[in-house]
């Protein structure tokens, strides 16, 4: 089964430019969505992970799906306001401007081994940053994993020091 050919392209979203990779095509259909989990299961499997984190929004549905195949517990990373306990925050550059991601401050601990999850590697800001809050709570981040990358936008230069994974990969638009 080819999973690229169940990503879905849109031309000019959510702003004029930017060719939005779109999973959605590919969550619907049944067998996608499982070779998807599978191919992420096998990258990850025997590694001795103990959380899985992913990040607001789309890494929350195949990191939840991971975490209860890896026997892991699950952790959100989301936009400032969105969690309700005490929080850790790590701010971040955008192309225009700074975002903010977060994470709770009792989410994990030293000793955690945690994979990282996201849908898809762009500039890979949002994954540096996300790899931060991990450990500034002491956790150990054993590997970083997306169903895309972009790599013609060379996300992984910012995260060479880690085990970085993609299912699929797009070396232009
Ligand atoms: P970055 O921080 O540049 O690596 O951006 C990664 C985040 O932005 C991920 O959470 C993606 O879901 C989203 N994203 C960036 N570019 C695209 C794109 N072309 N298609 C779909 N999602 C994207």
């Amino acid at each position: 089964m080819v999973l690229k050919n169940l990503i879905r392209d849109v031309k000019d979203f959510p702003i004029e430019g930017i060719v939005f990779k779109d999973i959605t095509t590919l969550l619907k259909d049944q067998n996608g969505f499982a070779a998807t989990l599978e191919n992420l299961y096998n990258i990850s499997k025997n590694k001795g992970i103990t959380k899985v984190v992913g990040i607001e929004s789309r890494g929350f549905i195949f990191g939840g799906a991971l975490a209860a195949k890896l026997n892991a517990g699950f952790i959100p990373i989301r936009k400032p306001g969105k969690l309700p306990a005490e929080t850790e925050s790590e701010t971040y550059q955008l192309e225009y401007g700074t975002d903010e991601i977060q994470i709770h401050k009792d989410a994990l601990a030293p000793g955690d081994k945690v994979l990282l999850h996201d849908d898809l590697l762009a500039t890979g800001g949002t994954m540096e940053a996300a790899a931060k809050l991990v450990e500034k709570l002491g956790a150990e981040v054993v590997q970083i994993s997306f169903v895309i990358e972009l790599d013609f936008l060379k996300g992984r230069d910012l995260l060479k020091k880690y085990d970085i994974h993609s299912l699929i990969r797009y070396d232009s638009e």
